[in-house]
């Protein structure tokens, strides 16, 4: 996959090119291989569920728990990765050197990810997925976990183009994703804002940003970017690295109601 990672949002070259905003079809392969590792997961569940017993009400509570689990741990594990992709590696770090110059560059420039192709900005992380649990669903025969699996995956695939969408303007949004965004289901631009705004150390759950107050409050991150550094001897960017050129989200994507 690394060969593949032409880096979408370039900061040199944004705004330049509008080309960039366009996925390649290596991209856009990434991204159906992810799609089809989330359906297959989902679909094997169903499919074991309903050649088996007949579901009983103990199954379905199962099913209910596992798919709220799978989109609480998408926020939870998501918004851990993009603390460690804000503060850590380079662009020359392999596979995910092109995401962590492509999440710098969205603090330059945060409007522009509503610009792309939802395959461009969502492909590394459905490779990943493709290759960290399509084993998964060969092998597991259990509906429940398939089932828990499918969610988990899907609304990770998804978490930066649900991120995308709380920069966009309302008037632009699917009314779907305004309604989602409004129950408080998908992130909105009115819990996002936190992030953009200096010292840029907060808030980085941008899936539905449930786990923000916890991680923020109790300063988990913090602990974590502590830890490594006695360990490591590395500090986070948040620390040390000049982020004047970073900007806060603007006005234009200030939805009417949030
Ligand atoms: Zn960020
Ligand atoms: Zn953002």
């Amino acid at each position: 996959m690394a060969a593949s990672t032409k880096t979408n949002l370039s900061i040199s070259s944004v705004h330049d090119d509008h080309s960039q905003y366009k996925a390649t079809w290596t991209q856009r392969a990434w991204f159906a291989s992810g799609c089809a590792t989330v359906l297959i997961s989902l679909a094997k569940s169903m499919l074991i569920l309903t050649a088996g017993a007949p579901t009983v009400p103990r199954t379905l509570l199962h099913l209910t728990m596992a798919a709220i689990l799978g989109y609480l741990l998408a926020d939870l594990s998501t918004g851990i990765y993009h603390w460690a992709i804000d503060n850590y590696g380079s662009a020359e770090t392999p596979v995910f050197g092109a995401q962590i110059e492509s999440f710098r560059a969205h603090h330059q420039y945060p409007s522009e990810i509503s610009k792309f192709e939802t395959a461009g900005i969502t492909y590394i992380m459905a490779g990943v997925l493709t290759v960290a649990f399509l084993p998964v669903n060969l092998f597991s025969n259990d509906p429940i976990f398939l089932w828990f699996v499918g969610v988990l995956t899907g609304f990770v695939l998804f978490t930066l183009k649900i991120h995308a969408w709380s920069h966009t303007p309302r008037r632009k949004l699917p009314p779907v994703v305004a309604a989602l965004q409004d129950a408080g289901v998908f992130l909105r631009w009115s819990q996002h804002t936190a992030h953009h705004r200096p010292p840029f150390n907060s808030s980085y759950c941008v899936m539905s940003g449930i786990w923000n107050r916890v991680l923020d409050e109790y300063k988990v991150l913090l602990g974590l970017e502590v830890a490594l550094f006695r360990v490591t001897g590395v500090k986070p960017r948040s620390w040390s690295e000049p982020i004047s050129e970073w900007k806060p989200m603007t006005q234009d994507e200030q939805p009417v109601r949030n």
